[in-house]
């Protein structure tokens, strides 16, 4: 067996010591004699277990008892259509825009109701995220919408915007427990878990109590209504119960490793190796404002397609794999989730230096 250095923006790496852990308990689970694929979300083994994953999770990101923690399904991208159907009471909401995933939940909130865009970065093809401090926060918004880190264009808000009193509903797929959220500042935490977190399929949402009610749109499917989780503890229907099992061994891997502050510190390592070789590197550069640069997405270029094509093949001859850049930035993207170990990030750098010295 052998194992890559694994870049993928998403689904992406994973802990090794989680994976293994899941593999001893494929087929037979704590003595139950099935694997948790095969066990019914209404068994003791499972309730206990959502349970614990949910404990967890509060615990990592000191999640007050106002907030509801729910494991939904459906992607990030069903969050687009279910925030506005249950948030938009005056059918009014403000989003900025920072990028691909902001701009789509904002093209999908127009179909509920009025979408202001109150601040984006389009203008320089993302690269920076902009001036959120005095923002002009529509009297009548229901709430104030970002995607926190731009996983396609690796820019990071490092201030929370100032939403003048309104709520805050922020998507967080991509930095979902890279560090310490300061839960409290939300209105509505979610992330798709494929990024950062685990497996595909499932979808954190972390919502204040206040906020879930039965008034929604008309016509709001019973599934797409936060209230619907909330009073069944996400087990409405049959929840992404193999997803939120991994979920919950990735947050006994993070308190192991110290939370959420000791992810932090260790993603800034790694980042800062990768980002000082790009600003001394003659060939390679990055492409966001330095201020804004994500610590889990890291997109750089050369200018020279050919050359670029030629770097992610040997790259991936090399096992450093899924280094090519989103098809609308082009270049390289190195995405080095809390999963990365600090050895890939040397490794990426140290293939860079020789692919520059070879090929400059
Ligand atoms: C990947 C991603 C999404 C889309 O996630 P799906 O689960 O595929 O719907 C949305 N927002 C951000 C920030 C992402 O990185």
């Amino acid at each position: 067996m052998s194992r890559v250095y694994n870049f993928s923006a998403g689904p992406a790496v994973l802990p090794e010591e989680v994976l293994r852990e899941a593999a001893e308990e494929m087929l037979d689970y704590r003595g139950t004699g099935m694997s948790v694929m095969e066990m019914s979300h209404r068994s003791k083994d499972f309730q206990n277990m959502i349970d614990e994953a949910e404990a967890d999770l509060r615990e990592l990101m000191n999640i007050p008892d106002n907030y509801e923690v729910l494991f939904l399904q459906g992607g990030a991208s069903q969050q687009f259509a279910m925030i506005p159907m249950n948030l938009m009471k005056n059918g009014t909401a403000d989003y900025i825009v920072t990028g691909q995933w902001a701009k789509k939940a904002a093209q999908e909130a127009e179909k509920y109701g009025k979408v202001n865009i109150i601040a984006s970065s389009a203008d320089k093809t993302f690269s920076y995220i902009p001036d959120v401090s005095d923002l002009p926060v529509s009297e009548d918004a229901d709430y104030v919408y970002i995607c926190e880190n731009n996983t396609i264009y690796g820019t990071k808000y490092k201030e929370l915007p100032d939403t003048k009193g309104k709520i805050l509903v922020a998507d967080v797929s991509s930095c979902f427990l890279s560090e310490p959220h300061d839960v409290e500042k939300y209105g509505v935490i979610y992330g798709g878990v494929q990024k950062n977190i685990g497996p595909a399929g499932t979808v954190i949402v972390i919502i204040r109590k206040d906020l879930i009610t039965d008034q929604v749109l008309p016509g709001t499917p019973t599934m797409l209504k936060y209230k619907t989780h909330a009073d069944a503890g996400s087990l409405y229907n049959t929840p992404p119960a193999y997803g939120i099992y991994i979920c919950g061994k990735v947050f006994k891997w993070l308190k192991k490793r110290g939370g959420l502050t000791a992810m932090k510190e260790h993603n800034e390592k790694k980042a800062k190796i990768l980002y000082d070789y790009l600003d001394n590197s003659k060939m390679f550069q990055g492409t966001v404002v330095k201020k804004d640069r994500s610590l889990m997405n890291v997109p750089f270029i050369i200018g020279d397609k050919e050359l670029e094509a030629k770097f992610v093949k040997e790259a991936e001859a090399a096992g450093l794999v899924s280094l090519k850049g989103h098809r609308t930035v082009g270049g390289m993207r190195a995405s080095i989730y809390n999963a990365m170990p600090i050895e890939g990030v040397e490794a990426l750098t140290a293939f860079m230096k020789k692919f520059e010295e070879e090929n400059l």
